[in-house]
């Protein structure tokens, strides 16, 4: 199978990821050692603030009316759009229970993490949609405790609307803190907050490094770093709606790659000679990285069908995937390995990201290989139990018993012992 790059990458997802962990690890080192006074010089080094980090209720009230009603009213609008879809999540874990032998039973059970830390983007965008998908997720998966935590904006704070979009989606705490500072903040439990349990939410590259360096005494999502998406495209795609999408998501960031796979060489020349155009057209603040992004790590590969371009869209599994070709059950039924899936040229990933319910904090940067984005599942802890009768246990004791003396773990065999000793006396089990 051939394929041919029209437009190879000269940076991927790993340039200089060894200077970045560097970087994050003396940072969260340092934090750790010197608590919240230690977090504050990194707020006022990288963000250039120094105003209050833990919002009172007067000035989250405050914030709230800063937002025009329109906007809330679109907020909300989104908010219901994803608390609906987390709640027909969450009922798909259902708490369930066998009789493995008759009298002996085992059970599952959903319990939901107690602190949630959310982290919500803001250096380059008011990520006002990451406050929605995360705070949503884990107040519909029933955490008790949730902090929301984005970056302030130097002497103004955190966006009047991420502030409204966390209150009325359920945070309990809202931080102005950003970067590595507001992760190890909700990590180590700076300011007076609680502990969390699990850290999730997207960020930039020394958001998602802090988040891999700390997994394992705190849970995450998964790695949500810079955005990437694929446009799988045949001859039916409109060149037009195909570039723009392109454009639309290399808007992200610098380090945000763009994919275009496709059987149709006519199709492609046209999208890359129509992508300059659309960049140039953006506003002079989103142009630059958009450019960068298209010139460093933007791809178009040449697929010789729709069975190679399936495959090697599995390969590189997107964040974002979008299909713009016929027969779309087809591909539904073929892909396997995406953040999140946009079928038809109807719907758009700009859909997912803001409005249409589905979450879009996803795994970035290959991880969709072996996960799926953020969902209420992810904040839920599936735990086992058991109970039996005396006379259930006999079996399962004596199996322990002689399983456990193989392995050599005396210990634990004489846990079935001393139980058959008790409720059979004197049989023999050897
Ligand atoms: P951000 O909030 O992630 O990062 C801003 C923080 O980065 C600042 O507060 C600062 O503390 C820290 N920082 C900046 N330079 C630093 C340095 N040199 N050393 C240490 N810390 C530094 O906001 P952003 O930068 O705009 O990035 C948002 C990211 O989120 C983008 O990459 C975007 O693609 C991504 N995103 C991903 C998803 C997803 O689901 N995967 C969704 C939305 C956004």
């Amino acid at each position: 199978m051939t394929r041919e790059y029209l437009k190879k990458a000269t940076l991927t997802s790993t340039s200089g990821a060894s200077e970045v962990h560097d970087t994050v690890k003396g940072i969260l080192d340092d934090i750790e050692t010197g608590g919240d006074a230690k977090a504050l010089e990194y707020a006022a080094k990288f963000d250039r603030y120094e105003g209050a980090v833990l919002l009172s209720q007067e000035e989250i009230d405050a914030a709230i009316a800063q937002v025009p009603e329109k906007l809330k009213a679109d907020i909300r609008f989104a908010h219901d759009n994803v608390r609906r879809f987390a709640e027909i999540q969450k009922s798909t874990l259902t708490n369930v229970e066998m009789e493995i032998e008759p009298g002996f039973v085992a059970g599952q059970k959903a319990i939901p993490v107690d602190a949630a830390g959310c982290y919500v983007p803001g250096g380059r965008y008011s990520h006002i949609a990451s406050a929605i998908m995360t705070v949503t997720t884990a107040k519909v998966a029933g955490c008790h405790s949730i902090t929301a935590c984005s970056p302030p904006r130097p002497g103004v704070g955190v966006a009047p609307a991420i502030i409204y979009a966390a209150h009325i989606c359920g945070a309990d705490n809202i931080l102005a803190m950003g970067g590595v500072q507001g992760v190890a903040a909700m990590t180590f439990g700076l300011f007076g907050l609680p502990k969390a349990n699990i850290l999730v939410g997207p960020g930039n590259q020394f958001v998602a490094e802090a988040k891999r360096i700390l997994f394992g005494r705190v849970g995450i999502d998964m790695i949500a770093g810079p955005t990437d998406s694929l446009i799988l495209a045949d001859k039916t795609a409109d060149a037009h709606i195909v570039a723009t999408d392109l454009v639309s998501q290399a808007e992200h960031g610098y380090n945000s790659p763009v994919w275009l796979v496709t059987d149709d060489r006519d199709l492609a020349k046209t999208v890359m000679d129509m992508v300059p155009a659309l960049i140039d057209d953006l506003p002079e603040t989103n142009r630059e990285s958009a450019f960068a992004a298209w010139r460093d790590y933007a791809e178009v590969i040449i697929c010789e069908d729709r069975e190679d371009m399936a495959k090697c869209s599995d390969e590189y599994a997107p964040e974002h995937l979008t299909v713009q070709a016929e027969d779309l059950d087809w591909w539904l039924d073929t892909l396997t390995c995406y953040g999140s899936l946009f079928l038809g040229e109807e719907t758009t990933v700009s859909y997912g990201d803001k409005a249409s319910g589905t979450n879009h904090v996803l795994p970035t940067s290959g991880a969709a290989g072996y996960t799926g984005g953020l969902s209420v599942h992810k904040y839920m802890k599936i735990v086992t139990w058991q109970r039996t009768t005396r006379d259930a246990s006999k079996r399962v004791a004596e199996a322990t018993a002689r399983i456990s003396r193989l392995e050599g773990m005396e210990g634990h065999a004489r846990a079935a012992d001393v139980r058959l000793a008790k409720y059979f006396p004197g049989e023999n089990f050897d």
